[in-house]
Order: structure tokens, then sequence, then C-alpha cells
């Protein structure tokens, strides 16, 4: 084992604090990662204030990581000492499973494997990416490309794979009209991969307030959700609706807007039960969904994708000392559009 520098929380209601943790020796399936940036994902803050349940503290949160590799294990073939690589939300699964066999392991039926928080296979509670240095098995290591930018790389791991896998499974391209529902992290991110992809884009937001924002990112228009009329305008118009916001919301009021055989899908996770009316699915056939990270597989043709079309998140760099005030400003939405810490300053 190996003791490294990190940021942790000590509690549900304390600040995160610098303090060192332990990482597994290299296994024979291993790479160790000097990890260079780290995004913070609101399921950070979600998580060490344990709103998203029981939490083993001292924890360590962080699935947004990119970094080097500094040493590998002897059956490791896919990465190599100096490769530049990330981790997002997952670093195991079964790998034995019909869903893992296919390449979903972020859907593997005995539960995969969470970066922060989750027990690991050698039972110990696995700790995330703020952090100078992580042990991942191979597998679940993703190779980045040189093209995007190393810092702004660090948030694809989730916000990216989030919003492309969706987008992907129900065809977002060229014909199809795709709303994104909410633009911060995830919906930003959303909006330049539909983009990219094809479809014709809208915003649909609380306020006109980061409409410039919205449209330079590659959205065709942008509407407010405040605005009653949208929702009479925009009747029966889209194809996929990505919704990115976890807070509560008139899914009916929503689900109206899709055409012929649409279909909304939740990214955003709200903690309450949401009601809806079975008559609004009735309706142009509409389907509503949800979609959670993406596999392993598929994380790398986002990442890959990404540079293909030079896409990368807009990102604000900070220091390991400020990530609680960053957790406050990602509370209030001042972020444009996803903080990352050096870990160098860790
Ligand atoms: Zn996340
Ligand atoms: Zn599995």
């Amino acid at each position: 084992m190996s003791t490294v520098k990190a940021w942790a929380a000590p509690s549900a209601t304390e600040p995160l604090e610098p303090t060192t943790i332990e990482r597994r020796d290299v296994g024979a399936r291993d790479v160790l990662i000097e990890i260079a940036y780290a995004g913070i994902c609101h399921s950070d803050i979600h998580t060490v204030r344990g709103e998203w349940g029981e939490v083993p503290y001292p924890l360590v949160v962080g699935h947004e990581i990119v970094g080097t590799v500094t040493e590998v294990g002897s059956d490791v073939s896919r990465h190599q000492v100096g490769d530049r690589v990330g981790v997002g939300c997952m670093v195991g699964s079964c790998r034995e499973c019909e869903n893992c066999k296919a390449g979903e392991e972020q859907y593997c039926l005995k539960g995969n494997i969470g970066t922060y928080a989750s027990k690991d296979e050698d039972g110990t509670i696995t700790q995330g990416g703020y952090s100078t240095h992580v042990v991942v098995a191979e597998d679940f290591v993703l190779s980045v490309p040189e093209a995007i930018p190393y810092e702004a790389a660090a948030p694809l791991l989730c916000a990216g794979i989030t919003t492309y896998s969706p987008l992907h499974h129900w065809n977002a391209g060229p014909g199809k009209k795709v709303a994104v529902v909410g633009l911060g992290g995830l919906g930003h991110m959303a909006v330049k991969i539909a983009h990219a992809m094809g479809a014709e884009v809208t915003v649909l937001s609380q306020s006109l307030k980061k409409q410039e924002d919205g449209l330079r990112l590659g959205a065709d228009h942008y509407y407010a959700t405040s605005d009653e009329s949208t929702f009479k305008d925009l009747r029966n118009t889209f194809d996929l609706i990505v919704n990115t916001v976890s807070a509560e919301l008139d899914l009916d009021a929503y689900l109206k807007l899709l055409r012929l055989n649409g279909t909304m899908v939740n990214v955003g996770a709200p903690p309450q039960a949401l009601p809806l009316h079975v008559f609004t699915l009735f309706d142009q056939r509409r389907s509503f969904a949800g979609s959670g990270i993406g596999g392993i597989r598929e994380t790398q043709e986002m990442l890959d994708f990404c540079a293909e079309h030079g896409i990368a998140p807009e990102t604000e760099l900070i220091s390991a000392d400020q990530v609680n005030e960053a957790y406050e400003r990602v509370l209030a939405s001042d972020v444009r559009y996803r903080f990352v810490i050096d870990a160098s300053t860790i």
C-alpha cells in the first residue's frame, strides 16, 4: 500500500480538509495514475452531504479524473507508463453478467463499483479523485486523446458520458430536434455534443440569462421555461428531450413538447418521486426514460468523438483549498460550467 495526499469530507456537515489515504499496491491488471485534474460534479456534493444515503466517512469524492500512468501491473496491455488516461464514475463490475458482457458495465446486474463510497473487490471502500494518485483496474481506465485540452478532459468522464450516452442511444443527429433542459455542467455538454452530432438543438432554461452562452455553445434556439408561451409554441416539436435538471418539474408540460414517438430522458436525479399522467404518453406515443452514465466502450467512443469534433467542457480551474468555496458556488449555479481541481495543489 502507499500513502497519498487527498482532500476528504470528515462528515456530512464539515468542510472538506486535506488528509492522507491509502492506495492499494498495483496488481497484475492495475495501473497507477498520477492525477493531474479532477472535476467537481454535483453528485460529489450530494454524496458528501449524505443526501443520497449513508456515507462511509472520511470520504474522498471525485469521479472525473485525468492523469498520467506512472506504473502498470505485469498483465496490463491497454495502457503504458506515460499515457494520458481518465477514470469516470466506476472502477469495476462483475465482468460476467449479460450487461457487462454487452459493454454496459454501468448496468451490471450485481451493481458496478463506484469510484468512491463503494465496496471494492478487496472489501475496502473506494476513494475518489480529489487525490494525487489512484490505482484502477486497466479495463476501467480510458485513453484521453491528446487533442482534448488536459484540464478540460476531466468533466467528460461524468458530464460528457452522461449526456453522450442518451444522445447516442436515441439517435440524435441530422434531421432530429433535440431539447436540452437546463444549461449547467451536464446541459452545456449535452448542447455541444448534440450540436456536433448534427441535431437541431434547443435549450429550455428557466430564464434567458444564459442565452448568449447557449447559442455560442451550439444551440440553435433558446427558450425560457418561466414564459408560459414556450410550452404553447413548442408543443409536439421534439424527437428527444434530455432533462439535466435535478429539481422538481411538471413532467406533463415537458412531455407535451415531444412529437410522435418522441422520448424524454432524465439524466438529472430529482430525489423525490415525480407524478405524470399516462394520457400524456398515449398521445403521440411518447416515452419517458432515464439513463445513467455509460459503459467503458461507449465512454472511449465519447472521448474520441470529442477529440474529433474539437469539443471540450468549459472549465474554471481551482486549487484544492478552494474546493469548499467551489461547492457553494455550484449550489448557487455560479459556475460556467465545471470546476476542475488542479491536483498538483492537493
Ligand atoms: Zn458525476
Ligand atoms: Zn456485471
